[in-house]
């Protein structure tokens, strides 16, 4: 039985590397795959993780119909056993509701892997999608780690060196208009995404006279 698994976790978790893994291990097996990836850090069309691997990938974009993709690699006489999605936040919730209809109907295991929420912790809406209908749902247990050395379970969105909570869901490369500024993500912890403090604020307040280092965690909320 063909199943749709959401692995989840958090930045730097390692999930594009397990989706390559997971590629390799069905390729080992015999089976036949095909790779979807949307906005991955290398460009168009490929997925890649932060250890240095890449494959080639189907590029998702806006409306693309994954199971037409699929249909179209079969009726061309390549077989597709399962499928990886990497980055799969960014589907639309339709493209979702593809992913499992290839799963009931033509019987191919379906691999997501992506993050849950935003950096406002919203949750994005291909993810809600993906934990409404997988089959399973499983969170990666390699750890983020926040500056802190706790777990990190919160992704937030650095604009020039300051942590923001507002703003547009999905800023990709150099879309100025939509967040100007720098733009990066951080890892946290709750604690510290609560108290709006990315390694650079704490590196700020550890100098400040004004705090004490130990004092880190008594800093007032925002
Ligand atoms: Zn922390």
């Amino acid at each position: 039985m063909a199943e749709l698994v959401f692995f989840s976790g958090t930045m730097d978790c390692g999930k594009s590397t397990l989706a390559l893994q997971m590629d390799h291990n069905h390729r080992a097996r015999g089976r036949a795959g095909l790779i979807f990836t949307r906005f991955d850090r290398a460009g168009q069309s490929v997925l890649s993780s932060r250890l240095g691997l890449s494959t080639p990938a189907v590029e998702v974009s806006d409306g693309l119909d994954l199971w037409d993709v699929v249909v179209e690699r079969r009726t061309g006489g390549h077989r597709v056993d399962y499928v990886i999605c990497d980055e799969a936040q960014f589907y639309s919730p339709a493209q979702v509701e593809q992913l499992a209809r290839l799963v009931d109907e033509m019987d191919v295991d379906v691999f997501a892997f992506g993050i849950t929420s935003d950096f406002r912790t919203e949750l994005f809406p291909g993810s809600r999608r993906l934990i409404e209908l997988a089959d399973k749902v499983q969170v990666l247990q390699v750890e983020a780690l926040c500056w802190c050395g706790r777990r990190a379970t919160h992704n937030a969105r650095v604009v020039d060196g300051v942590m923001v909570v507002e703003g547009e869901q999905v800023v990709v490369g150099d879309t100025e208009a939509a967040a100007p500024g720098v733009v990066e993500y951080e890892v946290l912890c709750r604690r510290h995404y609560m108290r709006r403090m990315n390694s650079r604020a704490a590196h700020a307040a550890a100098l400040s006279a004004d705090v004490l280092p130990l004092e880190l965690d008594a800093c007032p909320l925002p």
